[in-house]
């Protein structure tokens, strides 16, 4: 047995957990820069509870809240410029995985003065700011990776770029700051988490500790599938949620993402498909398409969600993303030819050809006749 397991974040899961640990803080710095999206934080009261700590330690602060869903490289440079004349020790990222992203490039633009497309050499001389990262999605695991993903609007898809220092140096999850998702954002978020589990368990740069991170994962969600399925959320579903999510992160930090985040790419840069509805659209007919060559692993899946069967995979899914976009045959030519350039795809572990990645996409989505 031969592998690399590496988890650098301190994480932090329980209600009250920012207040709980205030002291956490001020062993990053004394000047933080916080960045979030343009709601949510507000909303769903976590930069009201991050400020008062701050403020009761004396910590200085000021608020970027320019963060869109998607981060592009505008956004990040503005934040770097602001990061720059602000000058902080340390970051505070709020939010989903947009400004959780969004947020580990500023700390780099915040010390290196170079464009956004430029963190993608992986050469960048300074040390990012550290970073204190709190969710407020059950989804990305961005909390506990060492990635962040931005739209590359040359390449016409997103990207992500990748160095263990922007692994977050804590984790605050507080299933609280998630009851303001609306159910489509939970249900997408949660899906995104299960691929991540599922990608992360099939792909060839999966370990023995990965494996066990990815089985729990996927039982968790199963644990809340049937409030997904409902649409009811207490607070202990969220925290379960928010416990598949981090797990799911954990396991894509070591095992990379697959085919279907390569092709989950383009429904969000064309159609606009949120991260997590565009990865589970594909994720039946995935395991189909692996099922030749990791038997036992798909069938491992469908038990740990309590299913027998691809197809009840492709009906519960279903039943979580009802059929919506309709493509043409053509824009999926594109889509193929886009994933195939993605650095993730060779994870998948039965490597798909243009073709096999075209009939994915077929048997997955909605197309003009
Ligand atoms: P998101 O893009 O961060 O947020 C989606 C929407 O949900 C936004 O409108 C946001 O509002 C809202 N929202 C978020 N939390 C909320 C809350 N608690 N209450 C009310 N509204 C809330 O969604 P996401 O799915 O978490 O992140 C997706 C991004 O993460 C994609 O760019 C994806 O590529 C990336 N990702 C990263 C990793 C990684 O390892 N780094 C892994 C997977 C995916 P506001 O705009 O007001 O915040
Ligand atoms: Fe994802």
């Amino acid at each position: 047995m031969e592998f690399k397991f590496l988890m650098p974040t301190k994480v932090l899961l329980g209600v009250g957990c920012v207040a709980g640990n205030k002291e956490e803080f001020s062993k990053l710095g004394q000047k933080a820069l916080i960045v979030t999206g343009r709601n949510s934080a507000k909303a769903s009261g976590a930069l009201a509870d991050v400020t008062t700590v701050l403020d009761e330690q004396a910590i200085v602060w000021e608020l970027f809240d320019q963060i869109e869903e998607n981060p592009t490289f505008a956004v990040v440079e503005a934040g770097g410029a602001a990061a720059r004349r602000f000058k902080p020790d340390m970051i505070i990222a709020i939010g989903g995985g947009s400004p959780l992203d969004a947020a580990k490039a500023i700390a780099v633009l915040a010390v290196n003065f170079i464009s956004a497309s430029e963190l993608y050499k992986g050469d960048f001389q300074a040390a990012p700011l550290p970073i204190a990262a709190i969710p407020l999605t059950a989804g990305t695991g961005s909390e506990v990776t060492p990635y962040s993903i931005l739209t590359d609007s040359e390449r016409q898809t997103k990207r992500s770029f990748s160095d263990v220092r922007i692994f977050p140096q804590i984790a605050f999850l507080d299933a609280r700051y998630t009851h303001t998702q609306s159910r489509a954002v939970t249900v997408n978020t949660a899906v995104d988490a299960l691929s991540h589990a599922i990608e992360g368990y099939l792909s060839k740069r999966s370990t023995a500790v990965s494996d066990c991170l990815a089985l729990e994962a996927i039982r968790s969600f199963g644990r809340a599938c049937n409030a997904l399925v409902l649409g009811e959320f207490d607070i202990s579903v969220r925290e379960e949620l928010l416990y598949t999510s981090l797990l799911g992160g954990v396991v894509i930090a070591q095992t990379g993402t697959t085919a279907v985040h390569a092709l989950g790419y383009s429904l969000t840069y064309f159609y606009q498909v949120p991260h997590g509805r565009a990865n589970g659209l594909l994720l039946g007919e995935y395991l189909r398409f692996n099922e030749p060559v990791v038997p036992q692993k798909v069938e491992a899946v469908l038990a740990a969600l309590g299913l027998k069967t691809v197809d009840e995979m492709k009906v519960l899914m279903s039943r979580l993303l009802p059929s919506r976009e309709v493509y043409s045959q053509e824009e999926l030519h594109k889509f193929v030819a886009i994933a195939s350039e993605a650095a993730n795809i060779v994870n998948t572990p039965r490597q798909p050809g243009k073709e096999d990645l075209y009939n994915l996409l077929l048997q997955s989505l909605t197309c003009k006749a």
